[in-house]
């Protein structure tokens, strides 16, 4: 891995889908430790404003490029977080989406083959579908529908799993697996359609809080913060740690409940109402993290009541300006 640092004992990293919520966490948490970093984003769900505040630094680099097509640079580790997340964006272009998953990963494995460096992959617990085991453990299958409307994303994140698998099987790459439950916090997109920013700005407006279905189905929702800091502990680990390893928090709530302490917190008058249940919304979803427990010694600390200040502190800000 270090080969190619010549002159230079600083890391080089490439942070594929940089400029996006999570992304753009990351780089800040790499920039303070001290590494080198290159983002690199097509900028499709991604904004500059996520790392504006980087434009200056001397160790951080941005090329907008898609990660569908090849990519020749030089790098030490490499974090594949490019994809649309949100299902509003991901079902957008469709095609696209499968594409980025899978000819994404293919660039990335192909050129951590090249340079015979670590590869992390930001993989999702959507490779469980519509669970019928709970809490999810790594060892489930799951239960995805190939062909709906959420597929682009679920398959093509399986097959991704898939191809970093075969990577390291047959070619002996490093990597690094983590299945990330839903997350939230500063920097999602105000109108990315997600639970937690949908909810979160309805009730600063005033506007009516719209559930879909009866509110009944579960999540679990990971403060950024926290994600982060799973995110390089795994990273960080042993080789023989490929993952693929949970990374959520265990704390399940309904997606009534949520609403309601959107609408306690905020202090807002936004009423409930009730919409129909996209196809194949899972109705539960928990991860048991006991592996990261053990193997990362990482759990979770930001409370959700904690974490939904201070993304709503967040949100308001932005309303304001
Ligand atoms: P995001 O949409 O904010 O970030 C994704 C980034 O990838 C964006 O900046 C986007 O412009 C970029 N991108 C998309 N297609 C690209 C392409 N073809 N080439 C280059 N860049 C491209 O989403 P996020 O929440 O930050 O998610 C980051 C990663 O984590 C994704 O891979 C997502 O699947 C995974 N993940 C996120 C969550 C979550 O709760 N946030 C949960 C599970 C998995
Ligand atoms: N959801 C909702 N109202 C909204 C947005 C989402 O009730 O305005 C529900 C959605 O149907 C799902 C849950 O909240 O059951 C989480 O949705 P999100 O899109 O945030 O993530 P995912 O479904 O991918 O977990």
């Amino acid at each position: 891995m270090t080969k190619r640092r010549l002159y230079d004992s600083r890391k080089r990293i490439l942070v594929t889908g940089g400029a996006g919520f999570l992304g753009s966490h990351l780089i800040d948490r790499l920039l303070d430790r001290g590494d080198d970093v290159l983002c690199v984003d097509n900028l499709f769900t991604g904004t500059k404003r996520n790392i504006e505040h980087l434009h200056n630094h001397p160790r951080f680099e941005f090329i907008r490029h898609d990660v569908t097509f090849p990519l020749y640079v030089e790098v030490d580790e490499i974090w594949n977080l490019a994809c649309p997340a949100a299902p509003i964006h991901y079902q957008h272009d469709p095609v696209q989406t499968t594409k980025t998953s899978v000819h994404g990963a293919i660039n990335m494995l192909g050129l951590a083959k090249r340079l015979g460096c670590r590869i992390f992959q930001a993989s999702t617990s959507e490779v469980y579908g519509d669970p019928t085991v709970h809490p999810q453990r790594e060892d489930y299958w799951g239960n995805v529908n190939p062909v709906g409307p959420r597929s682009c994303y679920d398959e093509g994140k399986r097959c991704a799993e898939t191809l970093f698998f075969d990577y390291h099987r047959q070619l002996g790459l490093d990597i690094k697996v983590a299945r990330i439950f839903n997350t939230y916090g500063p920097r999602m997109h105000p109108n990315d359609g997600r639970v937690v920013s949908n909810f979160i700005v309805q009730a600063l407006r005033g506007e009516d809080i719209t559930i879909y279905g009866d509110g009944s189905q579960t999540r679990s929702f990971c403060y950024v913060d926290d994600l982060i800091e799973g995110f390089l502990r795994l990273m960080d680990s042993a080789e023989g740690l490929t993952g693929p390893v949970n990374l959520g928090n265990p704390g399940e709530f309904t997606i009534r409940e949520l609403a309601e302490r959107v609408i306690t917190l905020t202090r807002s008058r936004s009423k409930l109402t009730f919409h129909p249940l996209p196809q194949d919304d899972p109705m539960q979803r928990c991860p048991d993290i006991e592996l990261a427990r053990r193997e990362l010694q990482w759990e979770p600390v930001v409370a959700l009541e904690e974490g939904l200040e201070r993304t709503v502190g967040y949100f308001s800000q932005g309303l304001q300006a």
